[in-house]
């Protein structure tokens, strides 16, 4: 199962990079490594529905798109109980080119209902990463703390420093 480090990683896959939309999972073998890495075969089947459920998290994440648009990643997916010794377990049952959007989706699942209202778009609208905040008081706004919140900071800096009027003026 994909867990929220996961989740995070594929939503942050497309950053700003020096003022440029760059996707990290635009090359099909990078993406590969990483399906290979998380439980995948790493096959060319697998990479559109992943690319596709990426884009539908990340939407729904910010606000742009109604949860209602994952559904179509989960048709057709079902959870059979097995049980042995160590109790009951749930098997995911997916069309094996699925399994790891499904599971991108259902790790999202997980999150928004282990972590209510701590899965969101840094408040910088010049950025594109995600944060899961953690902290107790659930405050963080930025993807970083090191860039966007400092970039912020400087620029309201400067913003009171313009309003105040010279002594010349
Ligand atoms: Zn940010």
């Amino acid at each position: 199962m994909l867990d929220e480090e996961a989740l995070v990683e594929a939503l942050n896959s497309t950053p700003i990079v020096e003022a440029r939309p760059v996707d990290r999972w635009d090359d099909d073998e990078a993406l590969k490594v990483w399906v290979r890495a998380h439980g995948g075969r790493g096959d060319d089947a697998e990479l559109g529905p992943l690319r596709g459920a990426r884009s539908a998290l990340q939407a729904v994440v910010s606000g742009e798109s109604d949860p209602g648009v994952l559904a179509e990643f989960l048709s057709g997916v079902r959870q059979v109980p097995e049980v042995d010794a160590a109790g009951v377990t749930w098997r995911l049952e997916t069309p094996p080119e699925r399994r790891v959007a499904v599971e991108l989706v259902l790790a999202w699942g997980a999150v928004v209902q282990q972590l209510p209202g701590r899965l969101r778009a840094c408040a910088n609208p010049d950025c594109r990463l995600f944060l899961l905040d953690r902290s107790r008081a659930n405050s963080a706004r930025w993807c970083s703390m090191r860039t966007c919140g400092n970039r912020l900071k400087v620029r309201r800096h400067h913003q009171r420093h313009r309003d105040v009027p010279s002594p010349s003026e």
